[in-house]
């Protein structure tokens, strides 16, 4: 990206410098310095988001900085940890101002908002494509794991399901709620630090409730019954679900079980801490709500409020599955 690479690291990253004591030294050297406090353990993830993959090509740079963030200390908060840092590699197709400040802004609105400080990253040129790491502190043997779960603990989730993945199937979701979902989802950072205190295990809802929620049962061998008229579904969700399925088979049902991009939290609790940790959750963005029970057989069995059995068509997205 010749000359104009630090120009835009300067103008759009380098600004909000030096937020955090324990980053001894942040962009603008060769690597970073940073501070775990003693006794403490770094939490530290990954994603990437390519265009037309994880998102629209039409998607705004608002939502794209928003996202990128959201979905790394969303996976911070399913372990329980509590932001400290980020770096940020960006593959941008062209030096484009507009898009740079708002891509830019929407990033650092959200890492104000929890803390975070850019402590640097890379800028390169090529077909627009976002990394970034975040970093978290843990306190050892308190992290949230997706492994640890039992039979006959409680399932819960936070929030609402389906709101990003019923965003994407409309055809024109304009600036709806549901859109705003989609775009600018809000990492459950509160809920999973409160969550080191009662939950067994907990993995955060990107590819799907099924899909995640089966990554959390199988390291222990374990399976599930979810009640499904209890998936929480937003009010725009049910609105709109009015329209696109009065009988409240396919969409309703579908979407909160298997739709990705919820990024929700997905836990279980023993019964003995459900209605402490019911009444602290309430009080955070998001809440609760009690899906089904972990059971000793695999698999996981779907039932409607009748009793009756529910097949789900789909089970979650995967990259490199064959078949959609
Ligand atoms: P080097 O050539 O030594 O890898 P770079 O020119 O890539 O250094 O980056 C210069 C400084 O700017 C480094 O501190 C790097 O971490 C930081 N940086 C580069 N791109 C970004 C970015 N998109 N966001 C935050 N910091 C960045
Ligand atoms: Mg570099």
């Amino acid at each position: 990206m010749a000359e104009s690479e630090f120009d835009i690291i300067r103008h759009y990253f380098a600004r909000h410098r030096a937020s955090r004591d324990d980053v001894l030294a942040g962009i603008g050297d060769d690597a970073a310095l940073v501070l775990v406090p003693a006794g403490r353990v770094l939490a530290v993830c990954m994603d990437t988001l390519v265009a037309g993959v994880h998102f629209p090509p039409e998607t705004s740079a608002a939502a794209i900085g928003h996202k990128a963030l959201a979905v790394n200390l969303s996976d911070l908060a399913a372990m329980g940890a509590e932001p400290a840092w980020a770096t940020l590699a960006l593959t941008v197709p062209e030096n484009d101002a507009a898009w740079l400040a708002a891509f830019s802004d929407a990033f650092f609105t959200l890492a104000d908002r929890y803390g975070v400080q850019l402590v640097g990253g890379d800028t390169t040129r090529g077909p627009l494509a976002v990394t970034v790491q975040a970093h978290g502190f843990v306190t050892p043997g308190k992290a949230l794991r997706r492994q640890g779960a039992r039979p006959g603990e409680r399932i819960y989730v936070t929030g609402t399901l389906g709101d990003a993945g019923l965003a994407l199937r409309m055809t024109d979701p304009g600036d709806s709620w549901l859109r705003t979902r989609l775009d600018f989802p809000e990492p459950r950072i509160e809920a999973g630090l409160v969550l080191r205190d009662y939950a067994s295990a907990a993995i955060d809802i990107s590819d799907g409730l099924l899909a995640d929620l089966g990554h959390l049962l199988e390291g222990d061998r374990l399976g599930a019954s979810l009640r499904i008229d209890a998936l929480p579904r937003s009010e725009a969700f049910l609105e709109a679900m009015q329209v696109l399925d009065p009988d409240r088979r396919g969409v309703y049902y579908e979407l909160p079980l298997s739709a990705g991009d919820d990024y929700e939290l997905c836990f279980t609790v023993a019964e003995k801490h459900c209605s402490e940790m019911e009444e602290r959750l309430a009080g955070i963005p998001g809440g609760c709500r009690w899906i089904g029970v972990v059971e000793a057989e695999q698999g996981i069995r779907c039932y409607v409020d009748d009793g009756a059995p529910y097949r789900p068509a789909v089970t979650g997205y995967q990259h490199f599955s064959s078949t959609p």
